[in-house]
This record gives structure tokens, sequence and C-alpha cells, in this order.
């Protein structure tokens, strides 16, 4: 205990206990109750460290002390000093503690005498929790006596579009946040004080779950503080306010079928709660007989899968744009004629759009429905190429036109079963309506997986394992239109 009370508190720290005193204590004192991170979590968490180095070459030269962090933070805190003391002038992961708090400097830069702190973030704006995660550090910083001119956060400029070799000062926006901090050092202060006082502590806040378990950041104690709430519960009442969410659950009430019946619910949700209490499925025929009759064949069942790169890979790309490397598509030429599949999956050795979209306006033949599961995914991907490569536009606006949405029956909740949830992702519409069809014996059954997939791919030197994966991608996506043509058919016999 008295060595975690000695643990001065860093900038995560800071910012975990300004969303959650809880959080922190848990975190200093009961670390085997976290959550283990996801492999989308790391991916998240990888991007960020990957911007941070890029943007060191906006200040190229510097002394890199990253290497220590976390196994040395000593070392970091005299290197640092030393580095100061010997005139070193670009400094990144520079290290300085004061009075109970440490922090790490991305980049530190001296000009003309005088210091400049550049924090760096994977994002393409300035959030709040931005603004106290530097005022954290500033607070530091001149608390250690260094002459510090100005703190900038840098972060990814989602207006650009690379152009050959990428261009760091293109693709990065630095903003000066002094004035903001300098309001908030009071406030600073204060906090660093109370989280010192309450890590003192011999037991945990007494903090009930609320809206800050997910507010600024998802808090990695979910599954222990969250762990008696039933799977299926009041907090998965569709598009329901955190608010009222709170509100049911303060009453004591968990499971959807104990919500009262005069409780304020929109129609949907209303239905949502009445099929858990009575069981029973909503199929309004009339209006999903009036959509399918509307279908023309041939059908194209079509889905893609993309990844979002944050330092665009490609030209004619800016940050986090969704690249489509991969389609399915399942082609019914008649009501109950043969089916025919084909797909693409692009290779990883350059931008996968040019052969992905070629192939597209191959496979797809100039009549028909091209049928889709969320239209405004594929259409807007299907804009964005036409975008950056002009020249397909024409053939792109044609098949646009004939997109037709099949998760409207669901969104509008013409047909509804308990089993959906309250949700309208074909991952729980397929399942609830198909027996035996079931995206959970898939090795990729998420899309976010797959996008991890393909771009661990573009580093991934083992030919068995590349194999492996390109199956799986495969395997997954055509389960996706397979599922389309399946639900058409239950849609069809209503
Ligand atoms: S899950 Fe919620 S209540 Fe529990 S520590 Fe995290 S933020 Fe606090």
């Amino acid at each position: 205990m008295n060595q975690i009370k000695r643990q001065p508190i860093s900038k995560s720290s800071f910012i975990r206990g300004l969303q959650c005193y809880k959080s922190l204590y848990l975190k200093k004192h009961h670390p085997e109750l976290e959550d283990q991170i996801s492999e989308s979590q790391q991916a998240i968490f990888d991007k960020g460290t990957n911007v941070g180095i890029l943007a060191q070459q906006l200040f190229p030269g510097g002394v890199d002390l990253g290497e220590f962090i976390p196994s040395d933070f000593g070392r970091v805190l005299s290197e640092t000093s030393k580095l100061i003391g010997d005139g070193q002038d670009v400094i990144y992961e520079a290290g300085f503690s004061v009075n109970g708090t440490i922090c790490f400097v991305d980049i530190l830069v001296k000009e003309e005498g005088k210091w400049y702190a550049y924090e760096v973030k994977g994002s393409t704006s300035i959030s709040d929790v931005y603004i106290w995660d530097t005022a954290f550090q500033y607070h530091v910083l001149t608390s250690v006596g260094l002459e510090l001119e100005d703190i900038f956060v840098i972060h990814l400029n989602n207006q650009y579009v690379r152009k050959d070799e990428l261009d760091v000062h293109e693709l990065f926006t630095i903003q000066s946040v002094l004035n903001e901090v300098q309001l908030i050092q009071g406030d600073v202060i204060k906090n660093i004080n109370l989280l010192k006082q309450m890590l003192g502590n011999d037991i945990a806040p007494d903090i009930d779950i609320g809206k800050q378990c997910k507010d600024p950041y998802s808090c990695s104690f979910i599954g222990h503080c969250w762990s008696g709430i039933p799977e299926y519960s009041v907090f998965d009442i569709s598009r329901l306010s955190a608010d009222k969410k709170f509100n049911l659950y303060r009453q004591g009430i968990l499971e959807v079928k104990d919500v009262p019946s005069d409780y304020p619910l929109s129609d949907n949700q209303q239905l949502q709660v009445y099929a858990e209490k009575s069981g029973e499925r909503t199929i309004d025929s009339k209006r999903i007989q009036k959509f399918i009759k509307e279908f023309t064949f041939p059908l194209y069942f079509l889905d893609f899968e993309t990844f979002q790169p944050a330092i665009p890979l490609f030209n004619e790309s800016r940050p986090y744009q969704q690249i489509p490397f991969q389609y399915s598509l399942h082609i019914l030429k008649e009501n109950n004629g043969d089916l025919i599949h084909k797909e693409f999956l692009a290779e990883t050795n350059g931008d996968p759009r040019i052969t992905f979209i070629e192939q597209l306006i191959t496979d797809i033949e100039d009549t028909g429905d091209v049928v889709v599961y969320n239209k405004s995914f594929e259409i807007t991907r299907l804009k964005e190429i036409a975008r950056d490569f002009p020249h397909y536009k024409d053939s792109i606006d044609r098949i646009n036109s004939r997109i037709v949405d099949l998760m409207e029956p669901f969104s509008k909740k013409w047909y509804y079963t308990p089993d959906m949830k309250g949700s309208y992702s074909i991952k729980l519409v397929l399942p609830a309506l198909v027996l035996g069809f079931s995206y959970e014996n898939l090795e990729i059954n998420k899309g976010d997986m797959a996008s991890l997939a393909f771009e661990y791919l573009y580093t991934e030197t083992n030919e068995s394992v590349i194999a492996k994966t390109r199956t799986d991608l495969l395997e997954y996506c055509k389960l996706d239109t397979l599922a389309m043509v399946e639900i058409l058919k239950v849609l069809q016999k209503v």
C-alpha cells in the first residue's frame, strides 16, 4: 500500500481519475480486476503510437527517450535533465516529475532559449479531454521550472489528401492550447490533490455504474463493475437515452421484460419491450410484400469490407479513410433460380481500390437491383472511389442508382422477433430468421476483425498465415451476402 501511495500521478492516471475515481483506485490497487485488452483496442493504441513516431519528423534530429518507457522511468528523468543541461534542443518523450506527479512530453523543442511542448494525438480534432491532458502536462512542466513559452496539440488533418510521398507538414495540424490550459490550472491542481488523497484510502470509492463508464473512454473495469447486469438488459433498449437507462436501473429494473408498460418509450422501443414480455413476433406483411414486389431481377447481393489506416497509405486517400478491399457478390438471375457467387479480395501489394472497382463493374451487369444491407455504407464508399478516381464515376453512379436496402424491413420494424434484441444488424437478424445460419463459428466474424486482419497482411510474411487469413476473410464476406439471400427468402414467404 505504501508503495502505491508513493507512485506518482501520471497524465493517464489523471485522465482516468477525472473520469472515475474508482477506476483509478482499482487500476492502482486491484489491476487484476481489469478487463483484457481486445485486439481491436490494441490496434487503436498501435495506430496512436505510429502517429506519434511519424509526428517526430516535424521536428527532426531529436533524442528519443521512448525506449525507456515504461520500463525505466528513472532513466528517462535523469537523461532528460542531462540532455537539457547539454543544450539538446529537440527531445522526444522527455520526462519530468514534481510533487508526486510525472509526465512525458511527446515532443519538446527549444527555440531561441524558450521551450515549446507538443502532445501528439491520433485523432482528427481536439476534444475536451485533450485540453485536460495537456493542462496536466503544462502543470508539471511549469512546476519543475521549465520556461514554457507555448504548448500545442498535434493531430491528424482529415483534409489532407496524399500525393506521392507523405507530407508530414500537411498531414498534421498543430494548434496552440495555451490559453485553454492556463484557464484550468487551478482545477488541475485541485484534482491532483483530491486524487492523491483518494489513492491513499484503504478502500475503493463507493461509486456505482453510470454515464461515466463510457465517457470519454470505455472504462477498463466494465467487466468487474457491470458484472451484475444481465447479458440482455434495459441498457440494450434501442436508442433509449442514457438518462432513461440509468433511471430504470436505479429503480432496480434490469430486465427488458420488467420495464413498466407506462414507461415513456418510442414506438420502436415499446415494440422491443412488448416482444420480450410476450415472446411474439411482429410482421407487417403488407409493407413487406410491397417492398419485395419492387425488386427487379437479376438481383446482385453485394457486401464490402473496408479498412481505415490512420496514416494514408495510398495516393488519393486521407487519414482514416475507409478503403474497400473486398467484396462478395451473390447473383440471382430469377426468382428461385440458381445462385451464382463471385468475390474479390485485393492483394496487399498496393492500393486495392482500382482492382476492386474494375472487377466490381465487370461483375455487376447493366440491369437488375443491387441488394445491400445498410445502403448508406456501400453508397458512400462507392462515391468516395468516384471522387478519388473520376474515371469510374459514370459506372459507379449507375450502380448506386440501382441499390436497394434489405435492412429497411428490419430498421423500420416491419419484421421484428424477440431474438433481434432491439437490433437490426444482420448479425442478429440472420440467426433470428434462419435456423443454422450464424457467424459464431467463423474465425473472422465481425467487420472490425476483417479490417484488422487485412491490414496485418501488409506486414505479414508467413505464407501459411497469409493463406489462412485470406480464406477466413473470403468465408466471412461470403456469409454476409448469402445471409441476404436467405433473409430475402424468408421475407418472400411472409
Ligand atoms: S466501470 Fe464505471 S464505475 Fe466502474 S470503475 Fe469504471 S467508470 Fe467507474
